[in-house]
C-alpha cells in the first residue's frame, strides 16, 4: 500500500509498504478514507521529537473496517469507524478511569499510546491506504454509514474532542467568558466547543488573519496579536475583569513558524487574563527537543512561567493529551444531530499523493493549509 513516510527533518514522502494485517485477535484492519494532518505532526517533521526515518505518520484517521480478528465482538468488516489519536488497551487503572490518553498498557513508560509515534508506541500512522487498529472494540467509534459528514467525522480522531477537553479541564459553566490562545485548528475547535458549551464570550487569540475571519465565522471574538498586548485587549473589552478561563492552545512554535518571541509568553498571557479563582486548560505541547533553542526554551519544555501569580490568584490548570475517548461519542452524536460542523476548519482536501507539499506549505503556515485532509482511497 501506499502511505506517508518520513525520511527526516522536513522531508516526507509517499511510498510503497507493507500492507498492515491481523497481528492480535483483537485487531482490525481499516480501509482510510479520510485521513488528517496535524499541527502535532509538526514536531516531528521539524526534528524536534523523536521520529525515525522510515516511520509512517497520521494519528487523525477514520474509514472502513476491511478485516477483523476473531475476537473482536463489536466492530465488524464495513462498519465505518473513527479512530481517537490514543491507542488505549480499555483495561488498565487509567483506562478504566476514563483516562485513555495515558494507557498504561501501550505505553508504561510515557503518556499513553498514539498512531505514528515513535515515542508513544509501535503504532504505525494512518496517513496510508490501510491502518491496523489494535483493542478495535474499544479504539474504534462506530459511525453512521455512507459518505455523509465525512470531513466533520474526520476532525473526531483528535482536534475536536482536543480542543473540547482543553476547555472541558477549565470546568467551564454557560455564561462564563473563555480566552482562548491559538487560532490554528485545536484553537478554533476550543473556541468552537466553548461556545457549544454556552459560553457568554470567547476571545481568540492569534495573528493570522485567516484563523481570526473564522473565529468570528463561529461566534467568537478576534484578538488580533499584531495589534498589540493580548491581555491590555481583552481586559480592555471587559472592563478590566478579564475571563473566567483560558486555553493555552499554542504551545511550543517554532522561532519563525507561528513566532516564539517568549516561549512562556501564551501561558503568562493567561495567568494575567483569567480573573482569580479561574481555571488555565493546557492543550498546547511544549515537549520541545529543539537542539538550536534559546535557552529560555532548554529543549526540554522548561519555561520561564509566573507560577508566583498562578498562585496568588488561585488559580487551577489542567493539561495533557486529550483523552478522546472520553468525548468522541457525545461529539459524533451532536454531528449526527447536525449541531455540530467542526469540518468548518478544514482548508483543503487533497490525494495521499499530495501529502509532501502540502506538509512543506502547512509548516510554513501558508494561506489555505490550516487543515489539510487527505484521501488515500480517493
Ligand atoms: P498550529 O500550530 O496550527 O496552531 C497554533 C497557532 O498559535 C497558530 O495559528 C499560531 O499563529 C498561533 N500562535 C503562535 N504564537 C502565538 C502567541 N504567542 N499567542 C497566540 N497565538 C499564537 O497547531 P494546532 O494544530 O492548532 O495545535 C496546537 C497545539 O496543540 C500544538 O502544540 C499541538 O501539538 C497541540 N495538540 C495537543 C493535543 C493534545 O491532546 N493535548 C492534540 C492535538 C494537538
Ligand atoms: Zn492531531
Amino acid at each position: 500500500m501506499r502511505a506517508v513516510v518520513y525520511q527526516g527533518p522536513h522531508e516526507v514522502t509517499v511510498e510503497q509498504v507493507e500492507d498492515p494485517r491481523i497481528e492480535h485477535p483483537d485487531d482490525v484492519v481499516v480501509q482510510i478514507t479520510t485521513t488528517a494532518i496535524c499541527g502535532s505532526d509538526l514536531h516531528m517533521y521539524e526534528g524536534r521529537t523523536l521520529a525515525e526515518p522510515g516511520i509512517v505518520f497520521g494519528h487523525e484517521n477514520m474509514g472502513t473496517v476491511v478485516e477483523a480478528g476473531t475476537g473482536v465482538r463489536g466492530i465488524r468488516v464495513g462498519d465505518r469507524v473513527s479512530m481517537p489519536f490514543n491507542v488505549a488497551c480499555g483495561f488498565c487503572r487509567n483506562c478504566r478511569e476514563q483516562k485513555t490518553g495515558f494507557c498504561l498498557t501501550v505505553n508504561p513508560g510515557f503518556a499513553g499510546g498514539a498512531y505514528g509515534y515513535v515515542a508513544m508506541g509501535p503504532y504505525r500512522g494512518g496517513q496510508a491506504e490501510y491502518l491496523r487498529v489494535p483493542f478495535a472494540d474499544f479504539n474504534c467509534l462506530k459511525l453512521p454509514p455512507g459518505t455523509e459528514h465525512e470531513n466533520d467525522y474526520a476532525m473526531l480522531a483528535d482536534i475536536f474532542p482536543t480542543g473540547y477537553h482543553g476547555v472541558a479541564m477549565t470546568g467551564l459553566r454557560p455564561g462564563e467568558r473563555i480566552t482562548v490562545m491559538g487560532g490554528g485548528p485545536v484553537g478554533l475547535m476550543a473556541a468552537y466547543s466553548a461556545v457549544l458549551m454556552g459560553a457568554a464570550e470567547v476571545f481568540l487569540v492569534d495573528r493570522v488573519p485567516d484563523r481570526l475571519r473564522l473565529a468570528e465565522s463561529i461566534g467568537a471574538t478576534p484578538i488580533d496579536l499584531s495589534a498589540g498586548d493580548p491581555v491590555a485587549q481583552i481586559l480592555d473589552r471587559t472592563d478590566g475583569v478579564g475571563t473566567d478561563h483560558g486555553v493555552d492552545a499554542v504551545g511550543y512554535q517554532a522561532t519563525g513558524a507561528g513566532g516564539a518571541e517568549q516561549p512562556a509568553s501564551v501561558l503568562n498571557s493567561l495567568v494575567e487574563v483569567v480573573r482569580a479563582t479561574g481555571a488555565i486548560g493546557v492543550v498546547g505541547l511544549y515537549l520541545a527537543n529543539d537542539p538550536g533553542a534559546p535557552d529560555e526554551h532548554s529543549g526540554k519544555g522548561e519555561l520561564l512561567f509566573k507560577v508566583g501569580k498562578l498562585f496568588e490568584k488561585g488559580l487551577r490548570m489542567g493539561t495533557g493529551q486529550a483523552n478522546v475517548k472520553t468525548y468522541n461519542e457525545y461529539l459524533r452524536n451532536l454531528i449526527m444531530a447536525g449541531r455540530a460542523t467542526p469540518s468548518f476548519v478544514v482548508s483543503k482536501e487533497l490525494p495521499l499523493d499530495a501529502a509532501p507539499d502540502a506538509y512543506q506549505r502547512f509548516d510554513r503556515r501558508e494561506a489555505g493549509y490550516s487543515k489539510v485532509v487527505l484521501k488515500p482511497a480517493a
